[in-house]
């Protein structure tokens, strides 16, 4: 018994986005989706958004395009990836979304050096966001049909794990209605918040040291 964290990246998506807020709202689990800005910047991207925070999941800046690591990027190409999807989130209510999100690209799960730009690093601290790592990447986005039995064994032998999951077209999230209901038989709770190891800034507050990411 353990506690989980479920986050979905890299949406929204129209199909993938609609059946995990379907499956999330039955099971009654708030999750967070850390999506990209260019998906937000469609009609129904947005509506998707909006229905995911109407619903009362929290919405976090993941970069504009996913294009790479932004420690790999200029300063000016690092910051228009958050800029530009911080402008089309302004829409988020504070009131309902009190803390600000953000988590960089990894690839694969990848932390380490380059994970983190400093230019971003000053955005993330002067605008008192939230930066969320991981603890679990059961590899969904690669393996759609598998990526459950990984993602199970994670929660059995962590005391919170913070899941990766993305809501992208690979039919990965039909698993997701199964994996729910083998977590809640086991008696594993669901949280919306993050464990402290994996958030080194909490709102502007750096809380770890960010060498290893810059
Ligand atoms: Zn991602």
């Amino acid at each position: 018994m353990a506690k989980v964290t479920l986050t979905f990246d890299n949406g929204p998506d129209p199909q993938a986005t609609s059946l995990v807020l379907d499956c999330l709202a039955r099971h009654g689990v708030k999750s967070t989706f850390f999506v990209l800005g260019q998906n937000v910047s469609t009609p129904s991207g947005l509506d998707l958004a909006r229905r995911a925070s109407g619903e009362g999941h929290w919405i976090g800046n993941h970069t504009w395009s996913h294009a790479g690591r932004l420690g790999e990027m200029t300063a000016e190409a690092a910051l228009e990836e958050f800029d530009r999807t911080e402008e089309v989130l302004s829409w988020i209510d504070q009131c309902v979304q009190p803390i600000r999100l953000f988590r960089p690209r990894g690839g694969a799960g990848r932390m380490g050096r380059g994970l983190l730009h400093p230019a971003v690093v000053d955005r993330l601290t002067l605008g008192g966001y939230t930066c969320v790592l991981w603890n679990s990447v059961p590899g969904d986005f690669r393996d759609p049909d598998g990526w459950m039995d990984r993602a199970l064994a994670d929660c059995r032998t962590r005391e919170w794990s913070l899941v990766v999951l993305h809501d992208i077209s690979n039919g990965a999230m039909l698993h997701l209605d199964s994996f729910l209901s083998k977590l809640r038989e086991e008696g594993h709770s669901f949280t919306q918040y993050f464990p402290l190891d994996c958030t080194p800034i909490v709102s502007g507050k750096v809380v770890q040291a960010l060498d290893e990411f810059c």
